[in-house]
C-alpha cells in the first residue's frame, strides 16, 4: 500500500513544488518507490524533473476528467529513479469539469487507487489555491505537509487550511492527518523569521518538522536543469536538508531502514 502525501498551501510561492520535488527524490534515495503527482497547471513540477509539459500525450487532467488510466499517463523518470503523473495548462480545464461531476471529489482518489500497489510514496504537489483540485489532494491523501515561509502572513493563511482540513476530515476522509509543518526558504538572520518559527513551534509542537530547510540557491537553479537539487548538487545545502526531511519523516512513520544509495 501507499502512504499519500499532499504538499499544500494555498498561499502561493512558499515552496510546495520545490519540497514536492526534492522530497519524492530524497525518498527514492532512500530506496523508497515513489510517484510525484503534479496537480497544478502551472506543470512545475513536471519541468522540474525534466519533462515537457508541452508534450505530453496523456496528463493529469485526462485522468481526473476522462476517465484514462493513471498507469498511462505515469512516466518513468529514468536516471532519476522515481515516477511521474505529468501536468500542464490543461489542468485548468479540470479544474473546471471537477465542479461539475456528482463525484468530482473522489476522482484523484479513485485514480491512484488502481496503481497504489506500485509505490511507496505518492507525493501530491497542489496548486496555490483551495480548489477542487486541492481538494481531490486532500481527500485521496493520507497526510498533508504544508510548506511555510516564516513570514508575518503565514500564521493566517495556516488556520483557513487547517480549517479545510478539519471539514474534510469531519465529512469525507477521517484518515487525514495533518502530516508536519515545514519551515522553508528560512534565513536565521533574520528576525522575523526566527519569531514566526518560534510561535509554530509554541502552538505545533508535535507537527513542525524538525529539519529547517534554509534559503539555498542551488534550489531555486536545480529546476531550470530539469533535476532536483540532490542531483543538480548533492553538497549543497537544500540538498542535505531535504535528504534529512525524507530522514525525519521515515522515522517518524516506520523507524526507517535508512539505506542511501551511494
Ligand atoms: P506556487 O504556489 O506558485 O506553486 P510553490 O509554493 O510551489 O509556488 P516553489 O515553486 O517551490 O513554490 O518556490 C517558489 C520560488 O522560490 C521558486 O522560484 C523556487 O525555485 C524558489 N525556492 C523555493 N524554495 C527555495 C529555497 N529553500 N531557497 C531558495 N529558493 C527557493
Ligand atoms: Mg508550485
Amino acid at each position: 500500500m501507499s502512504y499519500i502525501i499532499a504538499v499544500a498551501n494555498q498561499k502561493g510561492g512558499v515552496g510546495k513544488t520545490t519540497t514536492a520535488v526534492n522530497l519524492a527524490a530524497s525518498l527514492s534515495a532512500m530506496r523508497r518507490k515513489v510517484l510525484l503527482v503534479d496537480l497544478d497547471a502551472q506543470g512545475n513540477a513536471t519541468m522540474g524533473v525534466g519533462v515537457d509539459k508541452a508534450s505530453l500525450k496523456v496528463s493529469a487532467r485526462d485522468v481526473l476528467v476522462e476517465a484514462a488510466r493513471a498507469a498511462d499517463a505515469i512516466q518513468s523518470l529514468g536516471e532519476l529513479k522515481f515516477s511521474l503523473l505529468p501536468a500542464n495548462s490543461d489542468m485548468t480545464e479540470a479544474e473546471i469539469k471537477l465542479r461539475d461531476q456528482p463525484a468530482g471529489d473522489f476522482a484523484l482518489k479513485t485514480a491512484l487507487a488502481d496503481v497504489a500497489d506500485q509505490f511507496d510514496y505518492m507525493i501530491l504537489d497542489c496548486p496555490p489555491a483551495l480548489s477542487k483540485l486541492t481538494l481531490n489532494a486532500l481527500v485521496a491523501a493520507d497526510g498533508v505537509l504544508i510548506p511555510m515561509q516564516c513570514e508575518y502572513y503565514a500564521l493566517e493563511g495556516l488556520s483557513a487550511l487547517h480549517d479545510t482540513i478539519r471539514k474534510i476530515r469531519r465529512v469525507i476522509n477521517p484518515r487525514l492527518e495533518i502530516e508536519g509543518l515545514l519551515r522553508t526558504m528560512f534565513d536565521p538572520r533574520n528576525n522575523l523569521s526566527n519569531d514566526v518559527s518560534a510561535q509554530l513551534l509554541l502552538h505545533f509542537p508535535d507537527k513542525v518538522y524538525r529539519t529547517v530547510i534554509p534559503r539555498n540557491v542551488r534550489l531555486a537553479e536545480a529546476p531550470s536543469h530539469g533535476l532536483p537539487v540532490m542531483v543538480y548538487d548533492a553538497q549543497s545545502s537544500g540538498a542535505r536538508a531535504y535528504l534529512a526531511l525524507a530522514g525525519e519523516m521515515l522515522r517518524r512513520h516506520d523507524g526507517g531502514q535508512l539505506q542511501l544509495d551511494s
